[in-house]
């Protein structure tokens, strides 16, 4: 079976190739050419025929292929379908902000923690994507969208921390200076609040920026709405974020999706703010991306706003989150859902 090489590290390719009989510098040459988005051998042109065969023979360049592009006419923001070798199906998204472009990649195909707000849910899990096919998402996009992309959320379809192992090894392939070179402080994990990944995550990579959805204020509420949180209640969760600051001295983004008539009230603010005293921590609202499937509605305009307001008097930093590509089934796990 051919090695997809988006899997190695350049080491690791470098080991490879030295096993080949070819010489070193020839791996890092290949490696230029992949994060170009170049995934034919035959089109790599400093590379002597004979090596180009020996490639072939053992090896292949996985790119996801690109089923559907959506592009939002209003922001730009671009919506991907794609397709991996085994015809699983994955989202990524691009988008435009002011300090620069940011891919949003999936980690998992499909996802098994059965958010209700949530299409990538819908289905299930069907496995965990490998290293090289998170990082084979930004490659794919960086070559579509003919943009260089310098921050990227894992926030796609998929919870990162249910597949830890592989997501570990994509931000040492995302952050090498000989590939893709992202500063690991413009990488972003989300989670649904696996508590002791967070703890593992706060040792392994303190400089990655951790955001964690929490989307209730009360156990009652949250438990609802994620059921994630029969395993790993509230207390317990921020509780894991207090460690988390304390170890990384990071401020964590929390994720609070407003859901009309669920959880957007004025009380619901408040419990929220108390939640959160005290802790190095920024809130970010996200109006509701209605998935027909599940029958939640978006929050009302006045809610979101009185929301907002509610935090800040309470001394809670938070942000109403741009809502991209509205048009475009921007919602997680909506486009893959549709095909
Ligand atoms: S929100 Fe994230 S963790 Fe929850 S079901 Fe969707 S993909 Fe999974």
């Amino acid at each position: 079976m051919l090695s997809n090489i988006l899997e190695y590290s350049l080491s690791e390719f470098e080991n490879e190739i030295v096993a080949l009989g070819e010489k070193k510098f020839r791996a890092k040459q290949i490696y230029s050419w992949i994060i170009k988005g170049v995934d034919d051998f035959g089109e790599m042109k400093n590379l002597p025929k004979v090596l180009v065969e020996t490639l072939n023979e053992n090896f292949v360049i996985d790119l996801p292929r690109q089923v559907e592009v959506q592009i939002s006419e209003t922001d730009g923001t671009r919506k991907y379908l794609f397709e991996l070798t085994d015809q699983n199906r994955i989202e990524a998204v691009f988008m435009k902000y002011k300090y620069g472009n940011t891919v949003c990649v999936s980690s998992q195909a499909g996802c098994k923690m059965g958010c209700k707000f949530c299409a990538s849910t819908l289905n299930g899990l069907s496995r965990n994507l490998t290293p090289g096919e998170i990082l084979g998402q930004i490659i794919a996009a960086e070559k579509e969208s003919q943009e260089k992309i310098n921050h990227v959320v894992v926030m796609g379809i998929g919870e990162p921390f249910d597949n830890y192992e592989n997501v570990s090894k994509f931000l040492k392939l995302l952050n090498d200076k000989d590939g893709l070179n992202i500063g690991m402080r413009n990488i972003t994990i989300s989670t649904c609040g696996i508590i002791p990944v967070i703890d593992r995550f706060g040792d392994d990579f303190p400089q990655v920026n951790l955001a964690v959805s929490l989307h209730a204020a009360t156990d009652v509420n949250r438990t609802e709405i994620m059921p994630i949180n029969n395993k790993y209640p509230i207390k317990e969760l921020l509780s894991a974020c207090r460690r988390y600051v304390n170890k990384t001295h990071r401020r964590i983004t929390f994720e609070y999706t407003l859901v009309d008539g669920k959880n957007d009230s004025r009380e619901d603010a408040a419990a929220l703010a108390k939640l959160l005293k005290g802790l190095l921590c920024h809130v970010n609202l996200i109006p509701l991306n209605p998935v027909a499937e599940t029958g939640l509605r978006k929050a009302r305009r006045e809610n979101i706003n009185a929301f907002l307001r509610e935090l800040e008097k309470r001394g809670i930093q938070a942000t109403v989150r741009r809502e991209l590509g509205d048009e475009i089934d921007a919602a997680c796990g909506q486009l893959r859902l549709r095909k």
